[in-house]
């Protein structure tokens, strides 16, 4: 019998991501629908062949509900862990800066794609920087729960653009919710997921 799946501790305060997250949003975020998502899996799992797997194996291997819930805890595990203070001019180095320089021209062109692969996502879903087995970046749209380790490749930076995300702060704007977050990406986080 495995341990039940916990909410993930935020690894800054409630209100630090302000003015591009507000305190209220997190809340919710976090304290109601990842919790939700983390009781919901918990609840489904016993009994099933997915009840001794890790997070990431249950999200490649499952489908239906448990599918959904494991996706969506490992996304928002993935996001919440990936942001710090806002910082003004804030920009990716080393590696990863290299590697988004050199496939996409410059910072600039590569969050133009990404806010775009963002904005013209029908309904719910992520829009991922990932990498594959040879270091290539590559952005991914993905629907509802998706992932991009269920094609193969290394899941490194996360925009979710569920409502839910952004409603209380920005309503219908999605595209303003998105150009806000680069200032609070953590792009160490990014760059230890790459190395
Ligand atoms: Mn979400």
């Amino acid at each position: 019998m495995r341990m039940n799946f916990e909410l993930i501790q935020l690894p800054y305060a409630q209100d630090a991501l302000q003015p591009a997250i507000s305190a209220e949003t997190i809340g919710f975020h976090h304290g109601k629908h990842l919790q939700t998502y983390v009781q919901n899996l918990n609840a489904l799992l016993p009994d099933t062949p997915y009840e001794d797997m890790s997070l990431e194996e249950i999200v490649t291997q499952s489908d239906g509900a448990i599918f959904n819930n494991a996706g969506q805890i490992l996304n928002h595990n993935l996001y919440f862990t990936q942001f710090a203070t806002p910082r003004e001019g804030n920009k990716p180095t080393g590696r990863i800066g290299k590697a988004i320089d050199t496939q996409f021209g410059s910072f600039d062109a590569f969050k133009e794609e990404f806010e775009k692969k963002g904005t013209t996502l029908f309904g719910s879903g992520w829009v991922w920087l990932a990498a594959d087995s040879e270091g290539k970046l590559h952005i991914t749209q993905e629907a509802n729960a998706g992932n991009p380790i269920r094609r193969g490749l290394k899941p490194l930076l996360t925009f979710d653009v569920w409502e839910h995300a952004y409603y209380l702060d920005y309503q219908n704007r999605r595209a303003a919710h998105l150009a806000a977050l680069w200032q609070i990406v953590n792009w160490n986080e990014v760059e230890r997921r790459y190395e």
